[in-house]
């Protein structure tokens, strides 16, 4: 299996890029982002819980995480591997994922980040949420989402370092050109 998991600040574009990735090479995509809207949209019990952090551009408590991501997982059949995107963002949630993916006798392949500056992503959050109308984009929770961005998620850099699995490619330019970027990484990476 080849598991990678996407890496980056919020709007950095790892879900364009995941959706993309996911299909080249037949991965299940995870963005417990996604399942998180998901769940408020549909105003389940998780839901509910979640709303409020996620508007604030806080996290959602890591015991939550695992649980959602195993169900998850669970759901796909005759793939190749994950994609992660949006999870793990914190080092007890890297924990979590090598202790999952090690009951099936698997790990963590790859940690491929999209470099893209701070005063550039904020002008794509702000695009983004005029034009999708999240409500985790205005500026005060985009600033806030960066700074637990910086806090919480960016000593993952080590953590996958230490482990010899973290890459990264620009995250800046047309989104073919990226996603060729990546693609020359992956096939490194598998051959
Ligand atoms: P995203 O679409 O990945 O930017 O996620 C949107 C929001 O969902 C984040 O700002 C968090 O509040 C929450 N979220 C998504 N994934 C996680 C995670 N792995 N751990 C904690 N909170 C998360």
């Amino acid at each position: 299996m080849f598991n990678l998991v996407i890496f980056g600040p919020p709007g950095s574009g790892k879900g364009t890029q995941s959706v993309k990735i996911a299909e080249k090479y037949n991965l299940a995509h995870i963005s417990t982002g996604d399942i998180f809207r998901s769940e408020i949209k549909n105003k389940t019990e998780l839901g509910l819980k979640v709303q409020g952090i996620i508007e604030k551009g806080e996290l959602v408590p890591d015991e939550l995480l695992v649980e959602l991501l195993e169900n998850a997982m669970k759901k796909y059949k005759n793939i190749e591997g994950y994609i992660f995107d949006g999870f793990p963002r914190t080092i007890q949630q890297a924990r979590d994922l090598d202790l999952l993916l090690k009951k099936s006798i698997d790990c963590v392949s790859l940690v491929l980040a999209l470099e893209v500056d701070e005063e550039e992503i904020i002008q794509r959050l702000l695009k983004r949420a005029q034009e999708q109308g999240r409500k985790d984009d205005t500026e005060a929770v985009i600033r806030n989402r960066l700074e637990v961005y910086n806090k919480q998620t960016r000593p993952l850099i080590d953590y996958y370092n230490e482990q010899g699995k973290f890459l990264s490619v620009e995250g800046v330019g047309s989104i073919d050109e990226i996603f060729n970027s990546i693609c020359s990484v992956i096939d490194k990476h598998i051959a």
